[in-house]
């Protein structure tokens, strides 16, 4: 089969459609709808089907591969590395959730992951998934105000969480945030479930914590059934990642997500039962969600969950991992490839990566000197995938499970089967043709595995993702985007990213790519900042490749000139920022994506926003230095 003709029949038949690829996954009780659209924008799938994602993950590969590996974690902050067959997650998550269970998690319940990159992590969420628990996993990087923000938003009954993580070496501690979040919390927990890892000394409030361990060899010989839920019950809430303004609290059902999940094994991520999958993300994220823990298991494959960075023991241990476990697929993003490149490439050569057929980038544009450097080096297609915390799995790629097709340079690809993608006029509301820049829009119903609301607010998932259009009810991404004759979509930023230049809108991204087509330029954020007399100019804040190259001022003011006569030549006269700064670090999310709302707001003398999202802090400082200058 083409693949055209395997989208069109998601588009034309959706019912047809995913009443097949629902048989990649097992039912306890049939559906009686496969798809329920009586009250858009809402849709439900599965209606009356009874499953589970957590049997799906791990009590149905017990029959056909108990000893074959599930969850491989490896830390190479604490130096440990560990491998458990399905037989073995399956016990341990069945004493997970008899704890939980003893600890007065009923169905329904939230439970709130605050957790590094354990294996008990992974048990928690799929505990909570076995149960019929809600599980919000939120990132471990977070202090106590983002935290406290996310506990009042959910209501957990449970925390489950650690003494610290660790980072570079350091340990991180997290019980004295979890416990600052929680005095500030207004809806605190009853209990908080806490891994000791012995990295930091934790004090026990008596009748609210408990000690894992403890419990776990109270449990040891627990057996709790799976609890067979309708399809859209919820699974769980994720909050986004708040690059643009205030997280959205994502809610997913569960059969639908089990049959997006394994579809998209099949079809885009081509794994199968035996393999190894990485994906070097964080729980904490979408990714997290789909690509470490549910997905790779839901497809019968070995997961591997990574505390550690990419650089540390040297920048060749993500390499050694593969070569180690035999990764079939890997999973990263465009940030920790470019992290990578400033690194010998050696480090790579050294190891055996004949088990590796692609490597999936996601969650930010993937630009072309990236995605060719690592192509060159891993002699494996490089895949670009493009899609939301909002929509769990992707919207934009290329199935090569399906047919083989091209990728594009500077394309995440087609739309994905399922989703109804088409660019928007913002103005109009009208479709644009090939060739038209846009928004980036998907015509409802959503297919299985995105949202189903936010979380307890209905009004604000339809006045948020669904009412930005003059003329249709239809979803915006919030991204800019353009398609070509050939139906490939190319990415144009986000729609808060764009700039008016003296009654021209330009798009930021535009011109980032344009000054980063400068050989000296490695990365570069460009924002749009207010102007008496234009509304608004570009600034651009650069790194250099070579910094020393730029050390005096005369070779700063040399070097800024280069760079604005080529987004003059490329972009136009109108483009060309008005100042471009040099720095050695920018702002980003703690998921790696460029943080150009509060360079914006220092530009313009305001306040940076919630500085406990932000990577590295120290990065507004020199941001801050240059533009004060
Ligand atoms: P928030 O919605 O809270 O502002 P966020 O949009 O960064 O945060 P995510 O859901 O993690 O939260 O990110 C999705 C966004 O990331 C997309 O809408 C898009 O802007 C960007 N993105 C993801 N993948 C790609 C890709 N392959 N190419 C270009 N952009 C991408
Ligand atoms: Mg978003």
């Amino acid at each position: 089969m083409t693949y055209a003709d395997f989208y069109q029949e998601s588009i034309r038949q959706p019912e047809k459609f995913w009443d097949r690829e629902a048989q990649l996954i097992d039912w306890h009780r049939p559906y009686q709808q496969v798809l329920d659209t009586s009250c858009p924008p809402f849709a439900r799938w599965f209606v009356g089907g009874e499953t589970n994602l957590c049997h799906n993950a791990v009590d149905r590969w017990l029959r056909t591969q108990p000893d074959q590996p599930a969850l491989i974690a490896i830390s190479t902050e604490t130096n440990t590395e560990k491998t458990y067959s399905f037989a073995e997650l399956h016990a341990e998550v069945q004493r997970m959730a008899a704890i939980m269970q003893s600890l007065g998690v009923k169905q329904g319940d939230r439970v709130l992951i605050y957790m590094p990159m354990i294996a008990e992590a992974a048990f928690a969420m799929l505990a909570c998934a076995r149960i019929g628990a809600v599980h919000s996993v939120v990132f471990g990087g977070f202090a106590s105000k983002s935290l406290a923000t996310r506990i009042d938003d959910a209501q957990p009954v449970l925390i489950v969480s650690a003494d610290a993580g660790m980072r570079g070496g350091k340990a991180v501690p997290y019980k004295p945030l979890l416990d600052e979040a929680i005095a500030a919390a207004d809806h605190p927990p009853q209990h908080v479930l806490l891994v000791n890892r012995g990295l930091d000394t934790m004090n026990l409030v008596s009748d609210r914590d408990v000690d894992y361990a403890t419990l776990r060899a109270q449990y040891i010989n627990a057996q709790v059934p799976v609890t067979w839920l309708e399809s859209n019950a919820m699974s769980y809430v994720l909050y986004t990642s708040g690059t643009t303004g205030k997280p959205k609290g994502v809610q997913r059902d569960v059969g639908g997500y089990a049959v997006a999940l394994a579809a998209s094994m099949k079809h885009i991520y081509c794994g199968n039962p035996g393999e190894t999958y990485f994906a070097t993300s964080d729980i904490g994220w979408v990714v997290g969600h789909s690509y470490i823990v549910y997905g790779p298991l839901i497809a019968g494959m070995a997961t591997i969950m990574y505390e550690g960075t990419p650089i540390r023991p040297d920048a060749g241990i993500w390499w050694s991992i593969v070569e180690k476990y035999k990764v079939t697929r890997m999973f990263s993003a465009p940030t920790a490839i470019r992290v990578l490149k400033k690194h010998p490439p050696e480090l790579m050569k050294k190891y055996d990566l004949s088990s590796l057929k692609a490597l999936y980038l996601a969650g930010e544009p993937l630009d072309e000197t990236t995605s060719d450097w690592i192509a060159g080096e891993l002699g494996v297609p490089i895949i670009d995938n493009y899609w939301q915390t909002e929509t769990g799995w992707p919207i934009l790629s290329v199935a090569c499970g399906v047919e083989h097709k091209d990728t594009r340079l500077g394309s995440p690809g087609v739309a994905m089967y399922g989703y109804n993608v088409c660019i928007i006029n913002e103005s109009t509301g009208a479709e644009c043709g090939a060739g038209e820049k846009g928004v980036v829009a998907i015509r409802g119903p959503l297919p299985p595995g995105c949202m189903q609301t936010v979380y307890g607010d209905d009004q604000r998932f339809v006045n948020t993702y669904w009412s930005n259009f003059a003329q249709e009810q239809l979803y915006s991404t919030f991204d800019w985007g353009i398609r070509d004759a050939d139906g490939y979509y190319f990415i144009l930023g986000r729609t808060d990213d764009v700039i008016n230049v003296a009654g021209h809108r330009l798009g930021t991204r535009e011109i980032e790519e344009s000054i980063s087509s400068h050989a000296q330029v490695s990365e570069v954020a460009v924002v749009g900042v207010e102007d008496k007399l234009k509304g608004q100019v570009a600034v651009a804040f650069a790194i250099l490749k070579h910094p020393e190259l730029a050390a005096t001022l005369e070779q700063k003011l040399a070097l800024e000139g280069e760079v604005m006569a080529v987004v003059v030549r490329q972009l136009g006269a109108v483009a060309r920022p008005a100042r471009v700064h040099f720095v050695t670090m920018l702002p980003k999310t703690r998921s790696g994506k460029l943080l150009r709302r509060s360079i914006q707001a220092i530009c313009e003398g305001r306040d940076a926003g919630d500085l406990t999202t932000i990577e590295d802090p120290s990065s507004l400082v020199q941001i801050k230095a240059a533009v004060s200058a």
